[in-house]
């Protein structure tokens, strides 16, 4: 299997031309969980639309309400309200506008404060104005100090009318953010906080004072794509106008017939992560520190970013300084091996890593950066097709 079982990983030799693809993306999108096909297929052939009055219809909700259950079961939220979307996109378009509800304050949220290493769909796709949105730094590890939020809500004249909006963990490096500690000023504050746990669910426990709205997706879970979820306390937070409009399906916050065969799959998936949470976490935490130990056997003077940080137990985010990662990746792929520069939710381009610039990370040392992220089909063996890619990387001209 290429593993001596002390946590070193054996490299076997490149690619042979009858080896399969390693794909080492997880955090782009994980392949598909049977127990999520399996449901999903059942749900196929299913007729009826979950608004119908008639059997079907009845029989279409039923499945949905469950879907919908399940999903809040398995993340451990059983009290909060879950809106299906078309993904974390839309679910974090919806609750990151001005005009969000405050209940616990009697107030509507007018102005945002958001970590500059959020993911851009958090960070560029919101609806406020320039000067109602302020960015958070992070430090050299990509974290935020508490302190410091602490400090910019204490200075806030109406603090309740401010939206926190910090993600779990950074799709790029893995670093995951003090959430409990975010949470709890936030409480003390009283002031609304968004958490994108898109990376972060399914593969630790969610954390234990939940934020007001938390927002998922399927597909990063092993669920299909296209499928997320806008999930909040709805005693605390109203979503008084529809993102997208139509016919008040989702109790007014997303119009559009539901999608339930991909709600069905997200339950199954986030059902079948949950069940085995504890030991995925500590299978992936052996593959990727093995895969960083050969890393640095292989490349001494490889830069392995916020390794000391407290990161998902899946992804490592590095760099080989005089290895440009888009020509990188192009010849990895050559041989088999699929993983990725930075984020890959920008239509296949290769851009300057957002996240790593805020951490201070010379420009030179980002273009080189490669993220691995493993995930529930991973193994050792994939791990000994990679590093024998890596050494095989024609050396820098
Ligand atoms: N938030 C994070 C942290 C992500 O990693 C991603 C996708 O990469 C998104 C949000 C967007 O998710 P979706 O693809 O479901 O729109």
């Amino acid at each position: 299997m290429g593993h001596n079982g002390e946590g070193q990983v054996k490299i076997t030799s490149p690619q042979s031309p009858s080896d399969t693809p390693v794909y080492c993306d997880y955090n782009a999108t994980s392949p598909l969980r049977p127990a999520a096909r399996e449901a999903m297929l059942d749900m196929l052939d299913h007729v009826g639309n979950a608004s119908s009055i008639h059997s079907f219809g009845r029989a279409a909700r039923q499945r949905l309400e469950k879907a919908r259950q399940d999903c809040l079961e398995a993340l451990g939220l059983p009290n909060h309200r879950l809106v299906f979307t078309s993904g974390a996109t839309e679910a974090l378009a919806t609750c990151l506008r001005p005009g969000v509800e405050n209940l616990a304050a009697g107030t509507t949220v007018s102005g945002l404060l958001i970590a500059s290493t959020e993911h851009v769909a958090a960070l560029d796709g919101h609806g406020f104005a320039a000067e109602r949105a302020r960015q958070m730094s992070v430090d050299g590890d990509g974290r935020l100090a508490s302190g410091a939020l602490a400090a910019l809500l204490d200075a806030d004249a109406s603090p309740s009318e401010t939206l926190v909006c910090v993600q779990g963990a950074n799709n790029e490096t893995g670093v995951l953010q003090p959430v409990d500690d975010i949470a709890r000023l936030c409480r003390d504050h009283g002031v609304l906080f968004a958490c994108d746990l898109v990376q972060w669910a399914g593969r630790l426990p969610v954390p234990n004072l939940p934020a007001d709205i938390v927002i998922v997706s399927a597909h990063k879970i092993g669920g299909p794509s296209g499928v997320g979820a806008l999930i909040y306390d709805p005693a605390r937070v109203h979503f008084p106008r529809p993102l997208v409009r139509g016919g008040g399906q989702e109790r007014g916050v997303r119009g559009g017939t539901e999608n339930l065969v991909g709600a069905v799959g997200f339950a199954a998936a986030l059902d079948d992560a949950a069940a085995h949470l504890a030991s995925q976490a500590e299978r992936l935490a052996a593959l990727r520190d093995g895969f960083e130990a050969g890393l640095k056997s292989l490349m001494p003077e490889a830069v392995i970013f916020a390794q000391k940080a407290p990161r998902l137990p899946n992804t490592s985010s590095f760099a080989i300084l005089g290895r440009e990662a888009a020509m990188a990746l192009m010849q990895l792929d050559l041989q088999g091996v699929a993983i990725s520069s930075g984020s890959a939710c920008s239509s296949g381009k290769v851009t300057q890593s957002h996240v790593l610039a805020a951490m201070g990370v010379e420009p030179a040392m980002a273009r080189c950066a490669l993220r691995v992220s493993f995930g529930f089909s991973s193994t050792y063996r994939d791990v000994a097709r990679l590093l024998a890619a890596l050494e095989a990387l024609s050396a820098p001209a």
